[in-house]
């Protein structure tokens, strides 16, 4: 039997692997998810199989409450909503760690009255550090999403000092658990610590920025989950953990990257009281032209190169299956169209990607940044859909602007630019952006999807 499991746990690794390697690539990506869902029903069955402690029953209710309410978060849940739900399943991820690690140490100290050894003891006080603070940490960026507590940062003397002493506190009463066995309270205390250091290094953060901490926390819930599966001995956990664990600090080095930010920073707390609030002293009034739907109509019309590039209005609009009718309608009329993607454009990584493809747009037309960033110079129209932070000059031309040094899209050096946005609203770096001024450039005031809809009309029309 114990052949069987270490088979299915080693079978379940290896499509985790091929799984997370095929969620890459777009194309593959849907196929890489239902690899790894056969991944997880496997280290379940076998899981089930090896379990003494409780019944067969008991588990299969958990797990028919658990896929229920899984699957309904999932098909409920808007696309504007993905990062607050991930916030809170990672902050489940991180409790679940530290609950199994606490209860397994007890069960061996306490109840069976059994010698634990340093490598376990290690294991269940990272566990219970690190699921701690997962879980407090995600439960506060969730709720600084969804408007509950307050998305500015949260800030006061001395945090920082107070936080390093949390921080000093919890690796010394680990250190005492660690020479003292029988008594439990040294890990008790050090689960209330890392609770309270989940809320205090995550309230100073600006609630704009919680993607980037919802990825190191995604991050840190693998790893509890990995010190987890050194507690219970269970390699396919420690598979699995280790793969999220290195898999969430790529994707916050990514985004850091593509926001000009440093991991360090992000891993400092701090982070992100200079964006997200428009603490920026605000400049003189942008003058600003504006289009109509017909003139843009005609605009349209007149042009032989386009490139879409949208941004989180594009989302919040939902205007994706407006633009893939205008870009059906476009290469209709002989017009190369092309979709640039910005990294970070959105409020979660493949944001864009994803509503582009649920729109049923052909991968082969989403080109990345830097490939498609030489071309705008050459190109006649670029119509920007709700994106303002990831097309703003001031990135790379004012030292003094919060966002300096994030790449961004070279959209202005396109013939003409047309913006849809609903009004002069900034985005989510609470700045100005003098693309809406230029020369070149022309506002198509109004919400994006109603917007395209009449764009599309009138360009029937003609
Ligand atoms: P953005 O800078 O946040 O701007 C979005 C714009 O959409 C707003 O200026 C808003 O202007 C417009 N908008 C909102 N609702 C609209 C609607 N219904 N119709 C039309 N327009 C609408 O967006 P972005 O250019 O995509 O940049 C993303 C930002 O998020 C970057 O600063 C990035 O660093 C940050 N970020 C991204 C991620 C990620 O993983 N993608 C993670 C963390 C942070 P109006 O109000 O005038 O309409």
């Amino acid at each position: 039997m114990d052949i069987f499991i270490q088979i299915a746990y080693l079978a379940a690794s290896i499509l985790f692997i091929i799984g997370i390697k095929m969620l890459g690539r777009t194309s593959t990506a849907r196929k890489g998810n239902f690899l790894s869902s056969i991944g997880m029903f496997l280290a379940i069955f076998a899981t089930v199989i090896q379990v003494e402690a409780i019944t067969l029953v008991d588990i299969l209710i958990c797990v028919v409450i658990g896929s229920t309410l899984g699957l309904i978060i999932a098909y409920k849940v808007q696309m504007t909503k993905v990062p607050e739900m991930v916030a809170l399943f990672n902050g489940f991820g991180g409790l679940a760690s530290l609950a199994v690690a606490l209860a397994d140490f007890w069960l061996n100290t306490q109840e069976k009255g059994l010698q634990v050894d340093q490598i376990t003891g290690i294991s269940v006080a990272i566990s219970i550090l690190i699921g701690g603070v997962t879980f407090t940490g995600s439960l506060i960026a969730y709720l600084k999403l969804n408007g509950k507590v307050s998305g500015k940062a949260i800030t006061f003397t001395g945090q920082h000092l107070i936080n390093l002493i949390l921080l000093i506190a919890a690796v010394a009463v680990s250190i005492f658990a660690l020479t003292d066995f029988a008594n439990p309270n040294f890990m008790i205390a050090l689960a209330i610590l890392s609770l309270a250091i989940g809320v205090l290094v995550v309230i100073p953060i600006g609630g704009a920025d919680m993607p980037v901490v919802i990825s190191l926390l995604n991050s840190y819930s693998g790893m509890a989950a990995c010190a987890t599966g050194f507690v219970l001995n269970n390699n396919v956990l420690i598979v699995a953990g280790a793969l999220v664990g290195a898999s969430g600090i790529i994707l916050t080095q990514i985004m850091c990257k593509a926001m000009n930010r440093s991991l360090i920073n992000v891993l400092l707390g701090g982070f992100g009281q200079t964006s997200g609030g428009g603490n920026q002293a605000d400049g003189p009034e942008i003058a600003v032209k504006e289009v109509g739907v017909e003139e843009a109509a005609q605009i349209f019309d007149s042009v032989s190169s386009l490139i879409i590039v949208p941004g989180y209005g594009m989302a919040v609009a939902q205007a994706q299956h407006a633009i893939r009718e205008l870009s059906e309608l476009c290469e209709k009329r002989n017009i190369n169209v092309r979709f640039a993607i910005h990294p970070v454009a959105g409020r979660m990584p493949g944001h864009m990607n994803v509503l582009l493809a649920e729109a049923n747009i052909s991968y082969d037309k989403l080109i990345e940044m830097d490939e498609i960033n030489d071309d705008f110079a050459n190109t006649d129209l670029v119509f920007v859909v709700g994106a303002n932070d990831v097309v703003n000059p001031a990135a790379k031309t004012n030292p003094d602007s919060p966002i300096f040094g994030m790449p961004v899209l070279n959209v202005e050096k396109a013939q003409t630019v047309i913006v849809s946005k609903r009004s002069m609203g900034k985005g989510y770096a609470g700045i100005e952006n003098e693309l809406f001024g230029a020369d070149n450039c022309l506002m198509l005031f109004g919400d994006a999807k109603q917007t395209i809809t009449k764009l599309v009309g009138e360009l029937k029309e003609l």
